[in-house]
């Protein structure tokens, strides 16, 4: 439901998705002092609704150590706890090589929660839990509220929106913008901002496998010829273990797996797989991603940021589009709360500088991280493969690096 009209805000949020809602929770807890807006086009998740809001599909998401410290520090940990499984060990292997790399939370105290390397959670469990922390915050929610127009003034920006059940334009000025409303964002467009793309010409193809035994908290990466495959571990329902799939695959290939039955998809994902997480019983119904790498070539300007896919949309290996999203919320609501000390408008530009600059390296290693190690991993040269493995071995032989390793993976790197 929209809530009533409101004229002037200090930051106004568009996309109601993991981006903006994590942001504007993080604005509700360090920035009490400002007055934030969240609009969204689409209804809000709850308990009982189905899912409408793409962030909230049928997707599980690897959340990092450092972003379950995030959440715990939210108050949100005790209910995600009950729809999340714990990542105890990560296991990196690759397909026809014997090496693999192991990493367990026991051995990286510094990049562990609670005794874990990070958790899974399914998305659809997850919208409503950010939904429902934020409609006990003074965050004015409005929803279902489409963001038609936005105009940057010497003041702050004005956005039109218009209800769903309305057709009604009304007005909103804030002091900062904040885009999160995707990839591909018409938002960006409308202001002029250019976005640099890299098709994958690869596929995610995602599920929920059913399995005959426990997978005692592993999550595995596999390495094959076609791409990185993932099994993260899921709680368990109805009696039956579970696992999310992510098998990034070339477009054509996608294509012939979604048309193979349960049964014979069960096997060939198997075959591909391998027996380590042992058998695989069952696959629920398959959804499709198209992958590529997207970047805005600005992320902020005076009275603007952008955050979460609109700002860098990354390939899904290793999870980490989300968890550097969340240290970039983290960033700017930290950036945020200074300037609140020190009265400062939240649109200021060397303010927003100050936290876009904070935030390059961090965005340029997980960034590059994400967009090499699958083209590394699906390089038939044998100078390559004889890297890959040699890499493999270093990991595998020394434990500062297995270690700095694993602090990139659980969100700890920088
Ligand atoms: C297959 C796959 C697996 C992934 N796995 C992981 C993982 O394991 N770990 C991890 O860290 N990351 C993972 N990611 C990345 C993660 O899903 C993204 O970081 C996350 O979805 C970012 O969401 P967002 O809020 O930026 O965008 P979106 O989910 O697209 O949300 C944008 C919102 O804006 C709203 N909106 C759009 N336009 C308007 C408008 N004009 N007015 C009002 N509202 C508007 C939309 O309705 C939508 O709700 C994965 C991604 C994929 C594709």
């Amino acid at each position: 439901m929209v809530s009533e009209q409101l004229h002037t805000v200090d930051v106004a949020i568009v996309g109601g998705g993991m981006a903006g809602a994590s942001l504007a929770l993080m604005l509700a807890r360090y920035c009490p002092q400002l007055s934030v807006a969240l609009l969204e086009q689409r209804a809000l998740p709850d308990a009982g609704a189905s899912v409408q809001l793409p962030s909230f599909d049928t997707r599980a998401t690897a959340i990092s150590a450092g972003s379950l410290q995030v959440f715990s520090e939210l108050g949100l940990w005790p209910r995600l706890r009950d729809y999340s499984a714990p990542i105890r060990r990560i296991q990196v292997s690759d397909r026809g090589h014997a090496l693999g790399v192991s990493l367990c939370a026991e051995r990286q105290e510094r990049a562990s929660f609670q005794g874990m390397l990070g958790a899974v959670i399914e998305n659809a469990a997850l919208g409503p839990v950010l939904h429902d922390a934020l409609a006990g915050t003074p965050v004015r929610l409005l929803a279902p509220a489409q963001v038609t127009a936005v105009q940057m003034g010497v003041d702050g920006a004005q956005l039109r929106w218009r209800a769903a059940d309305d057709c009604a334009e009304r007005e909103l000025r804030a002091s900062l913008l904040v885009v999160a409303d995707g990839v591909n964002s018409p938002l960006c467009r409308q202001l002029g901002i250019e976005t640099e793309t890299v098709q994958y010409r690869q596929r995610a193809l995602v599920t929920t496998v059913g399995l005959q035994r426990d997978h005692g908290g592993v999550a595995y990466e596999r390495f094959t010829d076609a791409g990185p495959m993932a099994l993260l571990p899921l709680p368990k329902r109805n009696g039956q273990h579970r696992m999310a799939l992510v098998w990034t695959c070339a477009e054509a290939e996608a294509g012939s797996l979604a048309e193979l039955s349960e049964d014979a998809f069960v096997e060939r994902l198997q075959r591909a797989f391998g027996w380590r997480a042992g058998r695989i019983q069952r696959a629920g119904s398959l959804h499709s991603y198209p992958l590529s790498l997207s970047l805005a070539r600005e992320q902020w300007r005076r009275h603007l940021v952008l955050v979460g896919n609109c700002a860098h949309f990354l390939h899904p290996v290793a999870g980490q589009g989300f968890n550097l999203t969340l240290r970039d919320c983290y960033g700017l609501v930290q950036a945020l709360a200074g300037a609140g000390a020190a009265q400062i408008s939240t649109g200021q530009l060397d303010l927003l500088e100050e936290y876009g600059r904070g935030r390059q390296l961090d965005q340029q290693l997980t960034i590059g991280f994400s967009d090499r190690i699958p083209s590394l991993f699906a390089s038939s040269s044998l100078l390559i493969q004889g890297l890959r493995q040699a890499g493999m071995l270093g990991l595998a032989l020394a434990p500062p690096l297995r270690a700095s390793f694993a602090g990139q993976a659980a969100g700890f790197g920088l």
